[in-house]
């Protein structure tokens, strides 16, 4: 614990939780000789903020429902690749909230559609998040992201999977009914799989307690939450959060799965067997392929406990991006890098031109590091540190030049940069795509 207090003054006690100005960094003082700590600061304004909401009845406002097409048409704009996944969710996202805006069944009608919440199975940088993001600004619900590995069952150290929904109520200004309708991501949920090592007693390591912890909130129940994080304790307030319609999207790498399911493929069918695997394959692309095969239970060999696995009905792997893939994300999307670059200069009076080869260079590169699209931000800010560096203090170099040498490492930016002149040939670029219609601007707890 790091040391907060002047030691020759003596602690202050906070007057609502009796907490230490030891335990603190910030206690505020009022009047009459009294404090109050931060942690209550926080969990008033939390309380505060839902109470307002609660008082001025909560706005009522639906998410944006749109066909599958439409979900998958706009998914295009930002996710490369990965159709099938695609496709999948757009059909599972437009049933879930269907069934939200029809509401609950009639006594004359009372077919109750289960929601379908979603497992995402692929590698690292292939676009789990990136999709259950987008989905959330498609249809305009509050969206948030959690990850498993910070959740312990409760009685042991680590977080409680109510504070999970917390990060959904704060994206949703604590609107407890938007809330309600948000999606929640919960990335490396093959983490908590059942390991028989469970050798601390502080820590859940097995991961089944935190499974069936996770299991209500994913089958649906009213979760107490505490408005201030941390771990609930009996004097505390709670917010009642109604998770039945949040759509949780959970997503993981599932390293080693593809082997349960060759096997079980082996065993069961011939055609599988006898199929000589395809040699022009990448062993990456012979994984995922082999991962779209994936039954529930191989998820229940992997460790994930049965009753969890059925809570998670919509299930879809998705594939590694090869080289063309990221040539594609670094381009296409709206807010491909490319262009991101390219405003960035404009914004100058410049213009800055990736060669084609140098893309594929930059592919490459990130190829190698094995962590799919998610290594193209730090390579391209390696890549153009020293440009952007400089670029302020030379205002007569108006056009930029990125070749494969620069990429490599080899060439100095500026040394290489070559200064076009009036009637020099415009070097090779490709015209911006004209860019689709802008989403609504979300806050999330990302
Ligand atoms: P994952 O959750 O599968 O590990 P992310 O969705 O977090 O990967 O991807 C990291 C980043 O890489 C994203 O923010 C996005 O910029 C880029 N990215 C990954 N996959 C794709 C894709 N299929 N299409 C476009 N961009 C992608």
């Amino acid at each position: 614990m790091s040391k907060r207090r002047d030691p020759s003054k003596p602690a202050q006690v906070c007057t609502l939780c009796d907490k230490s100005s030891d335990l603190v960094d910030i206690m505020i003082p009022g009047p009459h000789g009294i404090f109050i700590c931060e942690d209550c600061v926080e969990i008033c304004n939390a309380l505060v903020r839902f109470e307002r909401q609660r008082k001025r009845g909560e706005e009522r406002r639906l998410p944006n429902l749109l066909p599958p097409q439409e979900i998958k048409r706009q998914l295009d704009q930002y996710v490369i690749g990965q159709e099938h996944t695609k496709k999948i969710l757009s059909v599972a996202v437009y049933n879930h909230y269907k069934r939200l805006v029809q509401g609950k069944p009639t006594e004359a009608d009372d077919t109750e559609i289960e929601k379908s919440n979603i497992l995402l199975l692929g590698p690292t940088g292939s676009g789990k998040t990136l999709l259950a993001r987008t989905l959330a600004r498609i249809l305009d619900v509050p969206f948030a992201i959690g990850d498993a590995t910070t959740l312990t069952e409760a009685g042991y150290v680590g977080e409680d999977v109510e504070n999970l929904l917390l990060r959904l109520l704060q994206v949703a200004d604590f609107n407890v009914e938007r809330a309600q309708q948000g999606i929640l991501f919960i990335d490396e949920i093959d983490k908590i799989h059942k390991t028989s090592e469970n050798v601390s007693i502080t820590r859940d390591v097995s991961g089944e307690g935190v499974q069936q912890a996770l299991l209500k909130m994913l089958e649906g129940t009213i979760s107490n939450v505490p408005p201030g994080g941390g771990r609930k304790h009996p004097e505390q307030h709670y917010i009642p959060v109604d998770t039945s319609n949040i759509l949780f999207i959970c997503g993981g790498t599932f390293t080693g799965l593809e082997n349960i399911i060759g096997k079980r493929l082996g065993r069961s069918a011939i055609g599988y067997a006898k199929a000589a695997p395809d040699r022009s394959e990448s062993p990456e692309h012979q994984k995922g392929r082999t991962l779209a095969k994936v039954e529930p239970e191989d998820l229940v060999t992997y460790g994930m406990i049965p009753e969890f696995v059925g809570r998670l009905p919509v299930v879809s792997a998705l594939m590694p991006l090869d080289e063309a893939d990221l040539l594609r994300v670094m381009t296409e999307p709206r807010n491909a890098l490319v262009k991101q670059y390219q405003k960035l200069f404009d914004l100058e009076g410049r213009r800055v031109t990736f060669t084609p080869d140098a893309l594929r260079e930059i592919a490459r590169k990130a190829l190698d590091r094995g962590t799919g699209a998610r290594a193209l931000r730090s390579l391209f800010e390696d890549i153009m540190l020293d440009l952007m560096f400089e670029l302020p203090s030379r205002p007569e170099v108006k056009d930029f030049i990125i070749t494969p040498d620069m990429v490599r490492g080899q060439l100095d930016h500026l040394t290489d940069t070559r200064t076009r002149r009036e009637g020099a040939p415009e070097p090779d670029r490709k015209p911006a795509a004209p860019s689709p219609r802008p989403l609504p601007a979300q806050r999330d707890s990302a």
